[in-house]
């Protein structure tokens, strides 16, 4: 079936339909799903299979078949690992087709078939009986539904229904039990993914403070994760208060209950600080006596060496709705409140002397509903957005490059989502009313609570138009002198969609006076070969797992990323994933903004020499903005230490990654091999190609 999809382009801005196929969707899902993380995460199947073994192995001692139930089989792995531990027959069960269907196949080739029956349905549809998907129900339950989150996949129901419908009682379940940890912490980074901090200009009249509006102070922000790579949080980055707590635990082997509920633990700082953050990850205990377990827990909490990189469980970062001032040895208590898919966190101090019907009172309290965004700034500003609009360098970069352009009779028009530029540009002594452009209406951020709050009202005037139908009567006759951007998009995904800027910048252009000065003049992309640390496993075929051959899912994979005519890239925050560069950075095209976008593609050809030793996965490619003379930000590379080649990323953005299909190691550097590259932006499309040859 074909179906047509509209959509406005992220770079042009233009609508535009797409003939999208149920292919389409499939493939994507396939091409960039988690499947070849997981089958690469050794310490989970390895510990997997010593669950399933030691599973089978008892209902065996007590005289029973061993009959799985594998829900969401993926590959068909739990179950190959459940039939080859001598299990009598497994049912496999999953719901996305290609899957089923590529499960089907790696059992017949690993010659399961007789063991293994695979059902493509969602469980909660497959029944029980001698006419029904299973015989009879199972009595070892084996799952991988878990995120990072633990239950943000829907784990909790699946186990439910499946007590009730699909298993017998006292069934051995694998994993055997989950336990959530947590560790509250104060963290002035992480912090500022959720607040906006008060930002300090130093105007020619005095310091001007920007404060953000008492209505996005006291928000409690968006109830959706925020998982992140935490191994790569820097200790400097965060101060620990308390010590790592259990917060709560789920039997799997037992009927599960999904309904709301929430688990209060009594803590004591262990020192005095602001509670702000509270850190979350959990493990899984493959088999009662806990023996065999595998845990997301951080590096200072586990020896390094134990540490097992993957990207399809990572830890939470969870925000307290208020940061909260505690002293050391005080006591606190601390809420998980959960409903069926998500979990979020409450801190409250319990009085001296609290009695039992205070106590009780508090118990009430803390059944608070799930954060919903009342500012509507969390719903325009995603959490790394915040993060920047708090880099305090970064504003410097533009707030020295806006004291270059404005002059006091400037009339100044911003193209940017919910930038704090317009706001920038008065305080730095544009006198005149500033424009600002809304592009997206339906993520209308409350600029009026904003305005208000910094007596700016009628300083700054909002026109909801998209840019093409910018008229004279928006900027009541005025020509603009200046033009500014950041430029940021919420559309954007990949670092050169914000060029959306120059198409806006292009539509507007008889709104501009002839000398107006555009900020930033330019843009350029850049490219720099690299060795992933660990990354390219995401990408990587694995042949065999565990003993089983898996290459039928490397095969769907790899047809998958190439569905489409060209390679893409693919958007990567790298602060999260380490990488040593191979190359030297290099600049591969420019965008002169200063003039309107032209009509032919801008292409380039080149090579690049690789400089060190090592792997190479893949490209990384970043845009650098020139905001003005000598003043560019980058959204990729920050600083490379030469040596080694170790790179620091910009922490707030995504950079491309282009992953190569084959890897080549160079090894010998008197005799430096080169990466050509040929790379092409299409202005019609806004899209850029590229093609790399080792
Ligand atoms: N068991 C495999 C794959 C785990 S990924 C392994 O460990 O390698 C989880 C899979 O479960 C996904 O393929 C997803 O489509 C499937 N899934 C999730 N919930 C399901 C449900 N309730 N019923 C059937 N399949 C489900």
């Amino acid at each position: 079936m074909k179906t047509f999809c509209g959509r406005a382009n992220p770079t042009t801005g233009s609508m535009e339909w797409l003939e999208e196929g149920e292919d389409y969707d499939y493939h994507q899902e396939i091409a960039r799903s988690r499947y070849a993380d997981m089958l690469h995460d050794k310490d989970r199947n390895v510990k997997y299979y010593q669950g399933i073994r030691a599973a089978v192995s008892r209902v065996k001692e007590r005289g029973e078949k061993a009959i799985v139930l594998d829900i969401g089989t993926g590959t068909g792995l739990l179950s190959m690992m459940a039939a080859s531990a001598g299990a009598d027959f497994c049912y496999a069960i999953e719901v996305f087709k290609p899957m089923a269907n590529a499960a089907v196949k790696i059992v017949e080739k690993n010659g399961f078939s007789d063991k293994i029956k695979v059902i493509n349905k969602h469980s909660t549809e497959v029944t029980v009986g001698p006419d029904g998907d299973m015989q009879c129900r199972a009595n070892i339950l084996v799952t991988e539904l878990f995120d990072t989150e633990l239950i943000g996949e829907g784990a909790l129901p699946t186990y439910e229904h499946a007590h009730k419908y699909l298993i017998q009682e006292g069934c051995e379940a694998v994993p055997h039990r989950a336990t959530v940890y947590v560790q509250l912490v104060e963290s002035k980074r992480m912090w500022s993914w959720k607040k906006l901090f008060p930002v300090h200009v130093e105007a020619e009249d005095g310091e001007k403070i920007l404060v953000p509006p008492s209505e996005m102070e006291n928000c409690p922000g968006v109830p959706s994760v925020c998982d992140i790579q935490l191994n790569q949080m820097p200790s400097s980055d965060f101060t620990t208060l308390s010590d790592v707590v259990t917060m709560f635990s789920v039997d799997f082997s037992k009927p599960v209950q999904s309904a709301s509920t929430y688990y209060r633990v009594q803590l004591e700082p262990v020192k005095s600080g602001k509670a702000q953050i509270v850190l979350s990850w959990w493990d899984i205990d493959m088999d009662p006596s806990g023996m065999i377990n595998c845990t997301m827990a951080p590096y200072w909490v586990q020896p390094s060496s134990a540490l097992q990189w993957r990207d399809h469980w990572m830890q939470c970062v969870y925000f307290l709705p208020h940061e909260e001032p505690v002293l050391q040895g005080e006591k606190l208590y601390l809420t998980a409140c959960r409903d069926e898919y998500s979990v979020w966190y409450n801190l409250q101090k319990a009085s001296e002397g609290e009695n039992k019907a205070e106590e009780e009172e508090h118990e009430a309290d803390v059944r608070v509903e799930s954060p919903v965004c009342r500012c509507r700034a969390h719903l325009l500003w995603n959490r790394p957005r915040f993060g920047e609009l708090n880099d305090q360098n970064r504003t410097h970069q533009y707030i020295k490059s806006l004291r270059k352009v404005l002059k006091t009779d400037s009339v100044c028009l911003c193209i940017s989502d919910g930038s704090l530029l317009p706001v920038l540009a008065h305080y730095l002594g544009a006198k005149q009313v500033q424009y600002f452009i809304l592009l997206f209406r339906s993520l209308h951020f409350s600029w009026v609570f904003f305005f208000k709050a910094n007596h700016l009202e009628d300083k700054i005037k909002i026109i909801e138009a998209r840019p093409e139908l910018l008229k004279p009567s928006h900027l009541e006759d005025k020509k603009i002198s200046v033009l500014v951007g950041e430029p940021f998009f919420t559309t954007s995904l990949l670092p050169w969609h914000n060029l959306y800027f120059w198409y806006a910048r292009t539509a507007v252009s008889t709104h501009l006076a002839s000398n107006v000065t555009v900020l930033p003049q330019s843009a350029s992309l850049h490219m720099m070969i690299v060795e992933f640390q660990d990354l390219w496993r995401i990408r990587s075929p694995c042949g065999t797992c565990e003993g089983f051959d898996v290459q039928t899912m490397d095969d769907m994979i790899k047809d998958s990323l190439n569905f489409r005519e060209s390679k893409e890239a693919e958007p990567h925050p790298l602060w999260e994933y380490p990488c040593k560069s191979l190359s030297d950075p290099q600049e591969v095209l420019t965008f002169d903004f200063t003039k309107t976008v032209p009509q032919h593609c801008l292409s380039t050809e080149g090579s690049v020499n690789l400089l060190r030793k090592g792997k190479s996965h893949g490209a990384v490619l970043w845009m650098e903005y020139h905001l003005a003379a000598d003043i560019s930000v980058s959204t990729g590379l920050m600083q490379m230490s030469n040596d080694k080649g170790n790179c620091e990323w910009n922490p707030h953005c995504k950079q491309a990654v282009y992953f190569f299909s084959s890897v080549i190691e160079s090894e010998i550097l008197s005799d430096p091999t080169a990466v050509t590259y040929a790379i092409n932006f299409d202005t019609k499309t806004g899209e850029i190609a590229m093609d790399f040859k080792l």
